[in-house]
């Protein structure tokens, strides 16, 4: 039965490009499989697109640009309103489409498609409050005018670990803001993006105003599209690295960029934090996504006089993890994306073991079908060991000590990354202390886990430019005009 059921769900999703509001097929005939990383195994072959078909993308991007800009407020507002009840009621179809693409268990699929599907709401109704503004100049001789307008076509590209989240982030405020766009989401997990744009499709979206590319070269079909004068805006959520790449190359048109890029968070722990608490934080700010967020705890900072007992519970916790396909139930841990990332994991925690760490447990590989790695806990964890200045990207939570509050600051803003930072302490003052001195983007103060629709998601340093969500959100996709005339 619910074999069954995966295979209608697979075989109802779209397997073309989504291109000028039809499905098409690639124009090379290419194909691209995906495959189920709890198992390794192809689940369905989609449309492996070209530079050309980039190009397509980009014309029907361009052409529907003026028609959308041009629409009332309020039917944007309508088409996001509307797509968000779609998806609503198709939530447990995209949970599990998810689950099987990318490989969380299915609770937190449903949980990301909630998330997800609250930036289509937030920006339903951000869509009607775009304002300006209108008033003297201060020497009283003229009138000033500030509108803003859509900033035109956008190119939106997404990662594979919140493959629904990530895409209705940027989609939501650029339709909200009246920009077209071409969308490409991360070969390994395109079908979540493909079901997405149908339900846009059902929702009433107008032809042309979002395309979508799949494709095997990221590189090739990108190129057309920066290329392009027509293009506006680049908006990427991704690696850093590949991050800086598509930075240079907007700069070559100076595009309007929003760069949400890695993390490398702090989790700290003081000695008068409740402990429960910050052991629960810790359970969900590292094992969420199966430790594969930005915003994953990557570095746990806790005061010496606690840290036996919070790697003690800690350990516990993740002892008593199932871990297995993500569709199964009970199970908390899935799959790693893919080999690459089992080995990347597996080298830094060989390389902080070696380094003198202690062990608490996991530590391996899981041999067999797909790509599961241990949910694992290390303590001590030395300074210079790699897992403390690189993103681990999987389930391991690595604890290194601190004496004093400023050393706690010290080891916290010793990265290169400012996404997100937590701290658990129930001194008020000396939270707000951290708040202001913690070079993030973003806190969790006796919290886990942070991220909503209504708050302005985003980094400081190689973390990122710019903010998606919140009253922010929608600015990144307009641009403000100001117009000077004369007193009447
Ligand atoms: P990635 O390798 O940088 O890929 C991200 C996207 O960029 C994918 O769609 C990828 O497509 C595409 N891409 C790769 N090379 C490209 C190129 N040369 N030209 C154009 N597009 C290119 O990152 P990832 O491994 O998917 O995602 C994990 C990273 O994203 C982590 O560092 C994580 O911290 C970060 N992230 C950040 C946030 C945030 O909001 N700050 C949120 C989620 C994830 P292909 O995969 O098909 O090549």
């Amino acid at each position: 039965m619910t074999q069954e059921r995966e295979a209608q769900l697979l075989a109802s999703v779209p397997d073309k490009l989504f291109i000028a509001g039809k499905w098409v097929e690639s124009s090379s005939g290419k194909k691209l499989d995906v495959y189920d990383p709890a198992t390794g195994k192809t689940i369905k072959s989609i449309a492996d697109g070209t530079a050309d078909d980039a190009q397509k993308a980009m014309d029907a991007a361009a052409d529907a640009q003026d028609s959308w800009a041009a629409t009332a407020p309020r039917e944007r507002s309508d088409l996001l309103r509307r797509a968000f009840n779609l998806l609503a009621e198709r939530a447990e179809d995209f949970a599990l489409l998810m689950t099987i693409e990318m490989g969380k268990p299915l609770s937190e699929a449903m949980a990301e498609v909630k998330y997800g599907n609250e930036f289509l709401r937030w920006f339903s109704e951000e869509a009607v409050r775009i304002q300006g503004r209108y008033g003297s100049n201060p020497e009283g001789t003229g009138m000033m005018i500030v509108t803003q307008r859509p900033v035109g076509p956008c190119y939106l590209i997404t990662p594979w670990n919140f493959p629904l989240a990530m895409a209705t982030r940027k989609i939501g405020p650029a339709l909200a803001a009246g920009c077209t766009s071409v969308v490409k989401p991360a070969s390994l997990t395109p079908l979540t993006t493909l079901a997405f744009a149908k339900l846009l499709e059902d929702a009433g979206l107008p032809a042309g105003v979002v395309n979508v590319i799949t494709s095997s070269s990221s590189s090739s079909v990108s190129k057309p599209i920066f290329a392009d004068p027509r293009l506006r805006k680049l908006s990427f959520t991704g690696s850093t690295s590949v991050g800086i790449s598509l930075l240079k190359q907007a700069a070559d048109r100076v595009l309007r960029t929003s760069m949400e890029l890695g993390g490398n968070a702090p989790f700290v722990v003081f000695d008068d934090a409740d402990l429960d608490k910050a052991v629960e934080g810790a359970m969900v700010a590292k094992f969420r996504n199966i430790g594969q967020a930005c915003t994953a705890g990557n570095r746990f900072i806790v005061h010496e006089a606690v840290a036996d007992e919070f790697a003690k519970k800690v350990a516990e916790r993740v002892k008593a993890f199932k871990v297995g396909r993500g569709t199964e139930e009970g199970v908390t841990i899935g799959p790693l994306v893919d080999q690459d990332a089992v080995d990347k994991v597996g080298s830094l925690v060989n390389d902080a073991v070696g380094r003198g760490a202690k062990l608490l447990t996991g530590g391996s590989a899981i041999e067999g079908e797909g790509t599961f790695y241990e949910p694992t806990v290390i303590s001590d964890v030395k300074p210079g060991s790699d897992i403390l200045t690189e993103e681990i990207f999987g389930p391991v939570l690595a604890i290194t000590t601190f004496k004093e509050e400023a050393e706690a600051v010290k080891l916290a803003n010793a990265t290169d990354f400012g996404l997100i930072g937590y701290v658990y302490t129930q001194d008020l003052a000396r939270g707000q202390r951290m708040i202001d001195s913690i070079e993030t983007g973003m806190m969790g103060l006796n919290v886990g886990v942070a991220s909503n629709a209504a708050a302005p998601f985003g980094g400081v340093k190689l973390s990122g430019l710019g903010r998606e969500g919140g009253f922010e959100g929608i600015h990144e996709y307009l641009s403000t005009k100001y117009t000077m005339t004369p007193k009447p």
